[in-house]
């Protein structure tokens, strides 16, 4: 085992937040943060939970849970996408909205950190019902949300229909037109061209920035993608342009191994036939989900669930790289492992921060009232991920630390000027 500078990093977190408390902890300590300053990100802001009556198809009331938490508004409003699932709890909002706040540190972008999300199956509910719900969730946190205070973005189960949606319910409660209380909406409803692939694309940045690093060549590296939807697809399509092969991907459905690799393309045009899923696609060997996670490539890329990498199967990867498009799909124990066998880590809140980076531009956008071709967009996000990259990098040389600890000292740097700058009670 490494040198442990934290004794809660030892214990199996059941709570993912205090996974994440485990990481800040680490970095405070090794950057040297003040008590006070870690004591305001310990505790988010504000945490609301709402019940939401909605009437389903079948002329019976049910009544859903909602959530919405303010980590931090530091750094300016909270921003930070909502997520539709079965396992939404407040635990786990909360989680995410510090990574929010650190994420958007690391992106350097003008926002504090937000999640919000409703425990219910998006798959099991009709289009109807979803729009019913979301615009009841609306309502209820319209006091919540605004342009300037608290910005949403889609996140796992939601996408730009949602975010329509969602508009036109705060719209209406406000009566006036406010595109940037949301952003990842359809272009054409102020959304912003580029977005859809922004945190693809922000995950291929990151892999060939750290294969830069590494002295490596993309067109030399194979590479297995967990996760087929938003943020997997795009990022399994554009690293595959940039020249690595693609030997694994997979969703909730089926996973595929192909050792000549996986034509991206076909799988593409697979899923817009299929519902969206992988099963029933011919272009590699089935294989288990976990084995995508330690099958023999050079790149490793989580883009689904939160703790896939446990310990266990930290001990079987094989990659020397892991880029995280997914938010916390590395536990705190499997750090450990993964940093004594030497692999580096593209951590999450640096990783899939070119969603929320193109979320800002989107925000910019609609304040302007002036849209961006997609190049301009992309050009800029690539220069913002790019830096990002650097600085994270260097501060994980500069504190002898893993890339992780490296991206939760940037972001700390960051918010703890605001907290000093702006003073206290
Ligand atoms: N849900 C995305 C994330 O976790 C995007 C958030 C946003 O654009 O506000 O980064």
């Amino acid at each position: 085992m490494t040198t442990k500078t934290n004794t809660a990093t030892a214990e199996q977190h059941e709570s993912m937040f205090d996974a994440v408390l485990a990481r800040l902890d680490v970095a405070a300590k090794i950057y040297g943060l003040s008590d006070d300053v870690a004591n305001i990100l310990r505790n988010p802001q504000k945490q609301v939970k709402v019940s939401i009556p909605v009437m389903m198809d079948n002329g019976k009331l049910e009544v859903f849970e909602g959530f919405r938490t303010i980590h931090s508004t530091i750094l300016g409003p909270s921003k930070g996408g909502i997520r539709y699932a079965m396992d939404v709890n407040d635990d786990e909002v909360k989680a995410l909205s510090a990574w929010m706040s650190f994420k958007c540190a690391v992106a350097n972008l003008p926002y504090g950190g937000g999640k919000g999300g409703i425990k219910c199956d998006p798959r099991k509910m009709s289009v109807g019902e979803l729009e019913r719900l979301t615009k009841a969730y609306t309502t209820a946190m319209a006091d919540v949300f605004g342009p300037t205070k608290d910005i949403p973005a889609p996140d796992m189960g939601t996408s730009g229909r949602e975010m329509a949606w969602l508009v036109d319910a705060y719209n209406k409660v406000h009566r006036g037109n406010f595109p940037g209380v949301t952003t990842g909406k359809p272009v054409g409803l102020g959304g912003s061209l580029g977005r859809d692939a922004a945190t693809g694309r922000g995950v291929m940045v990151s892999t060939l920035a750290a294969l830069k690093k590494m002295n490596l060549e993309a067109k030399n590296v194979t590479a297995a993608v967990q996760g087929f939807g938003n943020v997997g697809s795009h990022t399994a399509r554009l690293l595959n342009e940039q020249g690595i092969k693609i030997c694994a991907i997979g969703d909730h459905t089926a996973t595929f191994w192909n050792e000549k690799g996986i034509d991206i393309k076909a799988a593409l045009e697979f899923v817009k036939t299929s519902g969206g899923v992988l099963k029933g696609f011919t272009g590699g060997v089935e294989i288990k989900s976990n084995e995508l996670l330690t099958s023999k490539v050079d790149v490793l890329v989580p883009a689904a669930l939160q703790n896939v990498i446990t310990e266990e199967v930290a001990h079987g990867i094989q990659a020397k790289l892991i880029v995280e498009g997914a938010n916390g799909p590395t536990t705190a124990e499997a750090d450990h492992i993964l940093q004594e066998k030497g692999i580096i880590v593209v951590p999450d809140i640096l990783a899939n921060g070119g969603g929320v980076t193109v979320s800002y531009f989107e925000w910019v956008q609609n304040n302007y009232g002036y849209y961006w071709s997609e190049e301009e967009v992309n050009t800029k996000h690539d220069a913002s991920m790019e830096s990002a990259f650097e600085h994270v990098w260097n501060n994980g040389q500069k504190y002898k630390t893993t890339m992780r600890i490296g991206a939760y000292i940037t972001a700390l740097q960051k918010i703890e000027l605001g907290i000093k700058a702006k003073g206290n009670y």
